[in-house]
């Protein structure tokens, strides 16, 4: 029997896969491991071949393979579908996260929408085709990847496993990638990347009946933070921009400093999120802002960080193709289909850096992604598995 999505998806919300994000204290709800091994029990009820890549304690990318009608070497295509298994932490969720409740027509719960409906929708495709063997098909692989929350290591490492000889050892870069991200059923051909960093300025402290003796790191951060608004407000937009990811943006997420009420601050650390368009390359853009406030404010000594996050972004460069066939797919099932750039990141960037031409879909939406009371239509998860098998079939001729 193949997989029923329903079922499936509901399985994976009760087994958590929290991201830890950065350093918070592990607990026995973090990391992918319980949904890594569900996953394995699944697929190894099907008749496919399973590969495993460690990237971390209890952090594995699975994949597994379905050989196509046609050989590779004989013209055979190869066709990816890959999901994240973690999701983003539960605190301050207001449902059960794991409980995945089913109700007006929805599921609830972490990972229901971003991005565990994926999940169930490729392994639920792949069970049908390994049942049902129809020819022509493509070469089908489906990969559960980690950590495309915080590190992306899963995304990063995968592409290793394409052509190692004891892996997925394909004769090329694979001919088609869909990523599964909540898109609402259109197409994702571009999206934005990150650049991420922290900086300080230093002051020297004093006790704060006699201010005078110290020097405020926080007053001199605050200098930095207003350039930096008037950066992000009238510069930064105007530096790239791509006809579907749009402009670059820039804004400071974090700001701490200063020990206690009674001590002049000696120290003012900030954090910055820098969204990069396609085309764009970080290190430039890091650079300009870097001597903008070297101009702006003179007089204050900012000391940067090196980046923590850099990603890319996807350019629509190689992606023409298999985006305008997985379009004509989702309107034969009744739906628009449409092609368009995002501002949020996904794996999907890795991918395409290889040269793979990839695209982004899925059910539900963005705006039910890392939310309080995450949820996906039951409706969208079944068309979404339609559309992905129909597609399947499709580009096995
Ligand atoms: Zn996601």
């Amino acid at each position: 029997m193949p997989l029923e999505v329903v079922t499936t998806l509901r399985e994976l919300i009760r087994r958590p896969s929290v991201n830890p994000m950065s350093k918070e204290a592990p607990s026995d709800t973090l990391f992918e491991q319980p949904v890594t091994d569900y996953v394995s029990s699944l697929l190894g009820s099907m008749d496919v071949t399973i590969y495993r890549q460690q990237i971390a304690k209890n952090r594995i990318n699975i994949a597994a393979r379905l050989d196509g009608s046609t050989p590779l070497n004989e013209g055979g295509k190869i066709l990816v579908l890959e999901a994240h298994q973690d999701t983003v932490p539960v605190t301050g969720m207001t449902i059960d996260p794991f409980a995945a409740e089913l109700r007006e027509g929805r599921i609830w719960g972490r990972g229901a929408c971003d991005v565990k409906s994926g999940i169930a929708c490729i392994l639920t495709v792949l069970s049908r085709l390994a049942e049902e063997r129809p020819a022509p098909r493509p070469t089908v692989i489906a990969a559960c990847t980690v950590d495309e929350e915080f590190g992306v290591t899963g995304a990063r490492a995968f592409p290793q496993m394409w052509t190692d000889p004891t892996m997925l050892a394909l004769p090329r870069v694979p001919d088609a990638i869909i990523v599964s991200e909540p898109t609402e059923l259109e197409v994702v051909v571009a999206h934005k990347g990150t650049l991420r960093w922290k900086c300080q300025t230093q002051g020297r402290a004093a006790h704060s009946s006699r201010p005078q003796e110290g020097e405020s790191a926080i007053y001199s951060m605050a200098k930095v933070i207003n350039a930096t608004q008037q950066y992000a407000d009238t510069v930064v937009g105007q530096l790239a921009s791509h006809p579907l990811a749009g402009s670059p943006t820039l804004s400071i997420g974090r700001v701490e400093g200063g020990i206690s009420v009674n001590v002049v601050p000696d120290l003012c650390t900030i954090e910055i999120d820098r969204r990069i368009v396609p085309g764009e390359n970080w290190e430039v853009a890091f650079e300009h802002f870097k001597n903008f406030l070297t101009t702006q404010v003179p007089d204050v000594t900012v000391t940067h960080e090196q980046p923590y996050s850099t990603t890319p972004g996807m350019s629509d460069q190689i992606n023409e193709q298999l985006s305008s066939h997985l379009s004509k797919v989702i309107q034969e099932h009744g739906y628009p289909g449409r092609r368009v750039g995002v501002t949020y990141g996904t794996n999907a960037w890795a991918y395409a850096a290889r040269d793979a031409p990839t695209v982004v879909f899925g059910p539900g939406s963005i705006q039910q992604a890392h939310t309080v009371d995450e949820w996906i239509e039951i409706e969208q998860l079944h068309r979404a598995t339609d559309i992905l098998y129909n597609f399947a079939l499709q580009f096995g001729h």
